[in-house]
């Protein structure tokens, strides 16, 4: 069997980019170590979330990345299912008076555009959140979503199943990169394609494209920290507020919801790791952060620090925790924060798209689609993301 790409990868960058290949009528191999969504894009809940950074600042190509999602959202067929993706205001409290000045510059000068994105003082803070601690303001950006990313994944490769075009080779531990001077393990037959075999089936693929997160083993090619991320998940006590917190919240459409559960249905908080749910019931807050790391696995050290951060939001949030469980991961980050796209220097026909960051969700429609068009000979890749600018 023959295909014009082969993707190392079943994470949002994989998976995304096969889809767009696959809508541009090529034939698209995807091959995955584990199963789909088992690296970072298998966080239990993520934030697609406009503003980046400490300060808020309107990520690069962000309202682009948003409108390529929503269209995704209206036009495809996989992503019908409201139970796995929904859209949320994301508010970012600032609970520094330095953070708050910063955020509140970055809002005037970035011009998100009329009723995208509000900036909200103390006050109005204090009235219309009531849940959350007092702060020195907060950014609102209108037009976020919350995701199971896993799901999503799934239901896209469920959906690309079905079509002539895709085939999936899942648990398939054979492509293995020792290093930028070796070569790919398995044995280029032909210098012109690259073969994968599954038991006795040979299959063969025109283009590679490495979409392979957080590994290591090309790392010496690609300049880029990999940092550890760990979820909470759990559910709050149904008990009655022991804290004296106000039990009204006015939520932007001026209607009232009384609890967090409600509160949640309609907004996500981000506030240097966020805390979101998709059906009110189930929250998770999460945070990547760990840059010097001895195990995989989720710790007590990143529980900690997670309820700080859940505290923070809300005082003594964190004591009404029930049913509660971890998850940890990786994401890799280049030194600018920009993804890399770009065909490899060592090998012909090998390409490259990874370091999508803290901004997976984000960033993987966007440039997937972008990197498509490049591909198929219809566009362009910009300076910002090729290997290039480490030079
Ligand atoms: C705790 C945590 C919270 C996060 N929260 C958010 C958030 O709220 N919003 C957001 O936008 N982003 C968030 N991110 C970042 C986001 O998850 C990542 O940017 C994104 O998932 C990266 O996708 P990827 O496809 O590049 O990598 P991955 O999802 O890691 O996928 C890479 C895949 O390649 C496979 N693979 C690797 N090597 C091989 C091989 N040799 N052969 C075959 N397969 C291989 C792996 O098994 C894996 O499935 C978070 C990350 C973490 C860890």
């Amino acid at each position: 069997m023959r295909f014009d790409f082969g993707i190392i990868g079943g994470g949002l960058s994989g998976c995304l980019l096969a889809y767009y290949l696959i809508m541009h009528d090529k034939r698209v191999l995807l091959v995955e170590r584990n199963t789909i969504g088992s690296g970072a894009s298998g966080t239990p809940l993520a934030l697609i979330n406009p503003a980046t950074g400490r300060f808020a600042k309107k990520g690069f190509k962000s309202l682009e990345s948003i409108a390529q999602i929503d269209a995704l959202q209206r036009l495809s067929p996989f992503s019908n299912g409201y139970d796995f993706i929904q859209k949320r205001g994301v508010i970012r409290p600032c609970f520094e008076a330095e953070i708050a000045q910063k955020t509140h510059q970055n809002y005037l000068s970035d011009q998100w555009g009329k009723g995208v994105a509000d900036w909200v003082t103390p006050d109005e803070v204090a009235e219309r959140f009531p849940l959350i601690n007092p702060s020195f303001g907060a950014l609102i950006v209108h037009n976020g979503y919350v995701v199971n990313p896993k799901m999503y994944l799934q239901n896209l490769i469920n959906w690309l199943s079905d079509h002539p075009n895709f085939s999936l080779l899942e648990e398939y531990e054979g492509v293995t990169y020792l290093s930028h001077k070796t070569r790919h393990t398995e044995e280029l037959a032909d210098p012109n394609y690259w073969v994968f075999r599954d038991e006795d089936i040979e299959m063969q693929a025109d283009i590679l494209i490495h979409c392979t997160g957080a590994e290591e083993l090309i790392k010496a090619m690609i300049p880029g920290v990999i940092v550890k991320g760990q979820t909470l998940q759990f559910k709050l006590a149904d008990s009655t507020y022991e804290d004296n917190s106000p039990l009204q919240v006015v939520t932007n459409q001026g209607n009232q919801t009384n609890n967090w559960s409600s509160f949640l249905k309609e907004y996500a908080i981000s506030a240097q790791g966020y805390l979101c749910s998709l059906d009110g019931s189930n929250l998770v807050m999460g945070s990547t952060y760990e840059h010097r790391f001895s195990s995989p696995l989720p710790d007590s050290k990143g529980k900690l620090y997670l309820k700080n951060k859940l505290d923070r939001i809300h005082e003594r949030l964190s004591s009404r925790i029930v049913q509660e469980s971890m998850w940890a991961g990786f994401r890799f980050s280049t030194p600018d924060r920009m993804p890399i796209i770009d065909e490899l220097p060592t090998y012909k026909g090998h390409y490259v798209f990874r370091g999508l960051g803290s901004k997976g969700l984000l960033y993987s429609h966007y440039y997937a689609k972008v990197f498509s068009k490049y591909l198929c000979g219809k566009g362009f890749l910009s300076k910002e993301v090729r290997l290039s600018r480490f030079k």
